[in-house]
């Protein structure tokens, strides 16, 4: 096992990989930028580096910045944690190129799938269904009007190196197609230097569902249920459950057992998601995310398995040690992302935290990095808190949200706890009954 792990992250993620480290042993090296000082990663750290100015081009996605303070304490492996340089090949590939381990998977595999368009032709091969759409990369408009025409209208143009929702765009008919292709193409250049794009047919009442996944060095792949990721907002994840309130265990079985053949075939390794919308009782893949996701810990709950100490002790070579039958998934869990947001405008509220008092109790989790008098940078993402509930039914498990939320204070600046509030009194969220579109609705009505 390793002796020590460096953590290329900040915010509640990086406090998440450190506590599995600290349980297993293993000291903690932080990174952070000159405006994350006084932050919470840094202080429970056993060490930490600073790595360059408050902008992430220049500390967080400072690739020799991070490389180089992993050598000079004496790091033996990275956690990547999610966003920044999670999903990097290049970036794993130089910190296998230090003698240093990259807790995720291969550079090859991450490539694979970073490339959606590869990704989802690589899935196809290995018998995973799909959105219908073009076959690759669309060439030409002439191309997208030809494949529109087939699939038929509504369609979705996506960027082949998309993330964040971004590089999306929808023609409702013919006369929007030309527009949805240049605004693709040039937001997507924008974001990602990578104008490519391809076409799905766009569904109009689909769930996001996701399966987690966990794979060792040795050929053992299991997954861990499915997530339903429904409640979005600009492509967004907002709210997350598991397991979804749709899916029965025969669809989990089934659909569990052609993605990790998949995953076996093509020798994944480490921790992975493969996305999927779900309409007419029909899955269909969209993406695999290559890394941690942001709302592992509702998995976590209904599993009883730490992700975080599963990654570890993967990328330090040991085997799972389970099978899939010792996997056993019960009760519920819900997970609100809580951010430093007008909970109706979403305008960003950075600023200082006057107080902070986390929710507690039975089956309550508060995954955050803030703490009274800390102050939210407006660098970085707005995610400032993951509350996450567990009961052995939804029922208790709404419960016990409204009753968290309840309990939450953060003062200071504005915080989306009121939305999360009117999300759980929703009749058609206790219902179950919602799809990724029902949540834009509801935060315009
Ligand atoms: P990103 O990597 O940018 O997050 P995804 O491919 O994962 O992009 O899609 C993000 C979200 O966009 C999905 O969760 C879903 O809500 C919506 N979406 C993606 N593809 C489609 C589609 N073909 N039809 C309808 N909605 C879609």
């Amino acid at each position: 096992m390793f002796k020590k792990i460096l953590i290329a992250n900040r915010g509640e993620i990086a406090l998440r990989v450190l506590r599995a480290c600290r349980e297993l042993g293993i000291a903690s090296v932080a990174v952070h930028s000159t405006a994350d000082a006084d932050a919470m990663h840094v202080r429970l750290a056993d060490e930490s580096v600073c790595i360059g100015p408050p902008l992430a081009r220049d500390s967080y996605l400072n690739m020799p910045a991070i490389i180089s303070a992993a050598l000079i304490t004496g790091a033996e492996a990275i956690h990547p944690g999610y966003g920044f340089l999670s999903e990097n090949a290049a970036f794993a590939e130089m910190v296998e190129a230090h003698n240093l381990v990259f807790i995720g998977p291969t550079a090859q595999h991450i490539r694979m799938m970073g490339d959606k368009i590869t990704a989802k032709t690589t899935m196809a091969e290995l018998g995973v269904p799909l959105v219908p759409g073009s076959p690759g990369e669309l060439a030409s408009l002439d191309e997208a009007r030809e494949v529109a025409e087939r699939i038929m209208y509504p369609v979705l143009i996506k960027a082949a190196a998309g993330g964040g929702g971004r590089g999306m765009k929808v023609a409702r008919a013919a006369d929007e197609l030309e527009a949805a292709w240049r605004e693709a193409r040039a937001e997507a250049g924008a974001a990602f230097g990578n104008n490519a794009v391809y076409m799905e047919k766009y569904l109009d009442k689909p769930r996001h569902i996701e399966l987690q996944i966990l794979a060792d060095n040795h050929g053992e792949v299991v997954h861990i249920g499915e997530r339903d990721c429904s409640l979005q907002r600009r492509h967004q994840k907002v709210l997350e459950e598991a397991g979804s309130p749709v899916i029965s265990p025969e669809q989990r079985d089934a659909l569990g057992k052609t993605v990790t053949t998949a995953l076996k075939k093509i020798g994944y390794r480490n921790a992975g998601t493969l996305e999927f919308l779900y309409q007419d009782g029909q899955f269909a893949f969209i993406e695999m995310n290559t890394r941690l996701q942001v709302e592992h810990p509702v998995s976590e709950a209904i599993s009883g398995i730490d992700l975080v100490r599963e990654q570890i002790r993967i990328a330090a070579g040991q085997p799972l040690g389970y099978t899939q039958d010792d996997v056993v998934l019960s009760g519920h869990a819900i997970e609100c992302r809580i951010t430093a947001e007008d909970p109706e405008t979403f305008a960003p509220s950075p600023g200082r935290v006057e107080v902070f008092h986390p929710p507690g109790g039975l089956g309550v989790r508060v995954d955050s990095a803030l703490y009274a008098g800390y102050r939210v940078p407006p660098h970085y993402d707005s995610l400032i808190a993951k509350l996450i509930t567990y009961g052995k039914t939804r029922e208790e498990a709404i419960a016990r949200m409204k009753r968290a939320l309840h309990e939450f204070v953060i003062s200071g600046i504005k915080t989306t706890i009121p939305l999360h509030q009117r999300i759980l009194e929703a009749p058609d969220f206790v219902a179950g009954d919602y799809t990724i579109h029902w949540l834009e609705r509801f935060v315009a009505g």
